[in-house]
């Protein structure tokens, strides 16, 4: 199990315990919902950004506390007003954050484990395997961390409008310490949002779709298919060996009618392995008649895996055979092509492990790079 940083951060402490922090240094009751107030809707970095508390207050919480635990060692932006963190946690292991900016809209894609073990064939993500789970702690402080590159002023409120679970890692592995993070985010006392603008993105896993499907949340489920039938999907996602197309649907299936959410699935297109009209055709008979959408998602590159993304007219083709077939289906925009914003990508261009400071890094064009991390 991952160990918290020696100072606990204060997003993994309790109000109970951190009212019982307080009192012990005879503070009054209401500076429990200060905090919180300074952590979820404010945009401090630090206690001592958090000027509507003492300066003695400050301090003492800065010496028993960590506001922000994981510095951010990479800060890469993109023209298109995409952004990405690499944090550091505590261990000395990296994960990937990304903001995502649309009109109204501000999308983060946080990460849940640190590396993955799902070993998709075509992903920069597992390519080194999984390390560990990250906490509940280290989740949030992505959304968090994020939320801080949003100004006040913008469009969307000045805050996250929207969750993507889509970073590294395979959520529906680490359910324990995704449930508070996402618990979090979506408590009016605390961050806010609605849970109908979190979205989970699953290789597809049944039991662990099922355990989410229990926690009884209109969260949105995304399952990546990939391919339409068990003989490709198993040579695309090994993982499916052993769970196999059927059991995903039914699941998938099973929590469009548990919650009324109507499931999305992605694709990535591969060129020459699943991107031909058979392949669409098959697509679109397993999913025809089920309340789905398909996300067509152009491949980034990821040099060592030797794989390349479909061309915009096969793309288009595979598109248009779909919906003929009668299923609903779109292409995914892509963002932050210039900033290796894809998942695993930036992780694993600058190593798997960090240590340099708060180092800012301009954005290096590279056209052939892109991105797809959010509809
Ligand atoms: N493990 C989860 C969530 C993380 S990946 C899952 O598999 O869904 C989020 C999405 O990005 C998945 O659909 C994944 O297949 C896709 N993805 C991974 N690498 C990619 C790449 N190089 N190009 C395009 N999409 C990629």
């Amino acid at each position: 199990m991952p160990a918290d940083p020696p100072r606990p951060s204060i997003l993994s402490v309790g109000d109970e315990s951190l009212a019982a922090w307080l009192k012990d240094r005879g503070q009054p009751k209401f500076r429990t919902g200060q905090i919180r107030k300074a952590v979820f809707d404010s945009k401090a970095a630090a206690f001592d950004d958090v000027t509507t508390l003492p300066a003695k207050l400050r301090a003492d919480l800065a010496g028993a506390f960590s506001f922000f635990p994981s510095p951010v060692v990479r800060h890469q932006k993109s023209v298109d007003g995409t952004e990405k963190l690499l944090l550091r946690l505590h261990d000395g292991e990296t994960v990937e954050t990304v903001l995502m900016r649309e009109p109204g809209r501000r999308t983060v894609c946080v990460s849940s484990q640190v590396g993955c073990a799902m070993g998709c064939v075509f992903c920069a993500s597992g390519l080194l395997g999984v390390k560990r789970n990250l906490t509940a702690g280290e989740i949030l402080e992505q959304a968090l961390r994020v939320d801080r590159l949003i100004a006040p002023d913008e469009d969307g409120g000045g805050r996250l409008t929207n969750v993507v679970v889509m970073g590294l890692g395979e959520p529906m592995a680490n359910l324990r310490e995704l449930r508070p993070a996402l618990d979090a985010l979506c408590d009016p006392d605390r961050y806010g949002l609605s849970p109908r603008r979190v979205t989970v993105s699953t290789v597809g896993l049944p039991k662990q779709m099922r355990e989410f499907q229990s926690w009884d949340r209109p969260f949105n489920l995304a399952v990546s298919l990939h391919a339409p039938n068990d003989r490709l999907r198993t040579e695309i996602v090994p993982v499916n060996k052993t769970t196999g197309l059927d059991a995903i649907l039914a699941a998938a299936d099973e929590y469009f009618r548990a919650t009324g959410r109507r499931v999305t699935y992605e694709y990535v297109l591969l060129a020459g392995v699943n991107d031909g009209p058979k392949e669409a055709d098959e697509l679109a008979r397993l999913l025809k008649g089920r309340n789905a959408h398909v996300n067509l998602i152009p491949m980034n590159p990821v040099e060592p895996t030797g794989l390349s993304g479909s061309d915009e007219p096969r793309t288009y083709a595979f598109l248009s055979r779909l919906q003929r077939g009668g299923v609903n289906a779109t292409v995914r925009k892509r963002k932050g092509a210039d900033i290796d914003a894809a998942c695993g990508q930036l992780r694993l261009k600058t190593g798997e492990r960090e240590t340099g400071e708060h180092e800012a890094s301009a954005s290096e064009p590279r056209g052939e790079s892109l991105v797809a991390l959010t509809r």
